[in-house]
């Protein structure tokens, strides 16, 4: 009989540098199915977001649309995933289910357990890693216990080689024309009232779009990475983060093609820029590794002192910061970006953060939900790490009294106004000294900008100063423990 595997697809939508696929080809088998199994309700809260299913739609189509070019094609079957594996299993004669590896914890125990029932089954499982340079059991302190401060982490892993990418595959087998799929159409990942527009103009998700991306960060960005990256009016960063999240893309692609525009280039000044890319992505491993070893991080924070903090409860200024109108430039141009195009700059989720926990005092889990929902880039460990490290409570956070004035933040990074005038148009007449701190220009000036605060944008919806002694005071309480 012929022997069969099915690929599992999840969040590896990738053709290159794929372990699994490449394993599947290597083995011993005349057919591949490639499957990806709908099952959100499977992943409790680790389910795609809004945006993040906008995204992954036309992931899903450009992975189709590869394995197509090469003679091949993706399954698409609905959940649940053991009932849906069984049905291809009868369908194909399929003898062996290959995936890669993920490492959030809903997912972690759902796929224990469709190991299990496999293998109780007789059919041979084998899974790979992909997502990540290294597992994160795998990285420890001397006392053998997990990181929880990054620069350690990353000094241990940093000079451990990551391997050189595996190549694409230049053809794959048939994929038998009985076995049915559901359309794509029929998953529901897009939304009924189309707001996403903005998001397919700016985005192009799939392995594509995410080379490309990487091919125009590698000639036009990193050679001033270390300095544009601080600037959100500049597209001065990689935008890979939702390429990567989806699996577009591996870690080691990215770390392997920026060492080789280091050996061609050489110079020490590229080594810095190149040094302070490659941290970034080691943050998104130190991420994993925290969100592997402390499961419980999405919800509850890490330093439990925190468990005592008097959150605030004040759903008129959550709102209020989910719309981005509370007054405060950066918070809003930020929080616009987000709903506009699914992204936010890194240093403004930084400031949007800080305001949120510790100007209106909110618990960093409302903040989390949003980004959630609204992110593209939405990862459960990039952003539990975030917003664990912005309110204070996680691994290597900031400490509380870090407080980020938003306005400050306005006139370092965004010196000329440029990111809030894009943003926040209402405000875009006045001049930039005035553009981070609206409530504190003269009436006069406001006047010829076309600003009435209040009216035309509007007044702050705190005061930055008195937030700040009053969190600073709420720290005090639960310091000690
Ligand atoms: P680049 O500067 O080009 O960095 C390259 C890659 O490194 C990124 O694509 C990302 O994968 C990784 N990276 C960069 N910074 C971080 C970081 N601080 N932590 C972990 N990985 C990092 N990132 C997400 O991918 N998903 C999230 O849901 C997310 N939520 C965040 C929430 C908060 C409150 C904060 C402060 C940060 C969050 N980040 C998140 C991290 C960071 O803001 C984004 O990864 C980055 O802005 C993505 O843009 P880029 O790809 O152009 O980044």
């Amino acid at each position: 009989m012929k022997k069969r595997v099915i690929l599992w697809f999840r969040r590896d939508l990738r053709l290159a540098d794929n372990p699994a696929l490449h394993a599947a080809l290597a083995g011993d088998f005349d057919s591949i199915v490639p499957v990806f199994i709908h099952a959100p309700d499977e992943l409790g809260d680790e389910a795609p977001g809004g945006a993040q299913s906008v995204w992954q739609h036309f992931s899903l189509a450009a992975l189709d649309a590869s394995l197509q070019g090469l003679g091949s094609r993706l399954v698409i079957r609905h959940g649940p995933t053991i009932a849906a594996l069984d049905t291809l299993i009868e369908e194909s004669g399929a003898r062996a289910v290959y995936w890669n590896r993920l490492y959030d914890p809903h997912t972690i125990a759902r796929d224990r357990q469709v190991k299990r029932h496999l293998e109780d089954r007789g059919l041979e499982t084998a899974s790979f890693k992909a997502l990540l340079l290294h597992e994160p059991w795998t990285v420890s302190t001397r006392q053998n216990t997990p990181y929880k401060v990054f620069t350690p982490f990353w000094k241990a892993i940093r000079d451990e080689p990551a391997g050189n990418p595996l190549p694409a595959p230049s053809r794959l087998p048939e994929v038998w024309s009985r076995l049915g799929s559901v359309a794509l159409s029929e998953l529901g990942l897009l939304p009924d009232i189309r707001w996403d527009e903005r998001i397919r103009e700016t985005w192009t998700p799939g392995e594509d779009g995410a080379h490309a991306r990487l091919e125009a960060f590698v000639s036009k960005t990193l050679p001033e990475y270390r300095d544009s990256r601080e600037r959100p009016a500049r597209h001065g960063t990689s935008y890979l983060s939702a390429h990567l999240h989806f699996g577009e893309i591996g870690p080691r692609q990215v770390v392997h093609r920026v060492e080789e525009w280091l050996h061609e280039h050489g110079r020490e000044a590229d080594r810095t820029h190149a040094e302070t890319f490659l941290s970034e992505i080691g943050w998104r491993e130190f991420a994993h590794h925290v969100l592997f070893h402390f499961p419980n991080t999405p919800s509850e924070p890490l330093d439990e002192r925190f468990k005592h903090f008097p959150w605030a409860n004040d759903d008129e200024a959550l709102q209020a910061w989910q719309d981005g109108r509370t007054g405060i430039p950066m918070v809003d141009a930020g929080m616009r970006e987000l709903w506009a195009t699914g992204y936010m700059h890194n240093r403004l989720r930084m400031t949007v953060a800080s305001f949120l926990t510790k100007n209106l005092r909110i618990a960093w889990q409302h903040g989390e939900r949003w980004f959630w929902d609204t992110l593209v880039d939405a990862d459960l460990a990039n952003n539990t790490l975030g917003w664990q490290w912005a309110a204070g409570c996680g691994a290597d956070a900031a400490p509380f009294f870090r407080i980020f004035n938003p306005a400050r933040q306005g006139e370092r990074f965004d010196a000329d106004g440029a990111y809030v005038r894009r943003w926040v148009p209402e405000l875009a007449e006045l001049p930039n000294k005035h553009i981070h701190e609206p409530w504190a220009a003269p009436e006069r000036i406001l006047d010829d900008a076309g600003v009435a605060l209040g009216e035309t944008y509007p007044k702050p919806i705190v005061d930055l100063k008195a937030s700040r002694k009053e969190a600073l005071e709420a720290f005090d309480r639960i310091k000690n423990g």
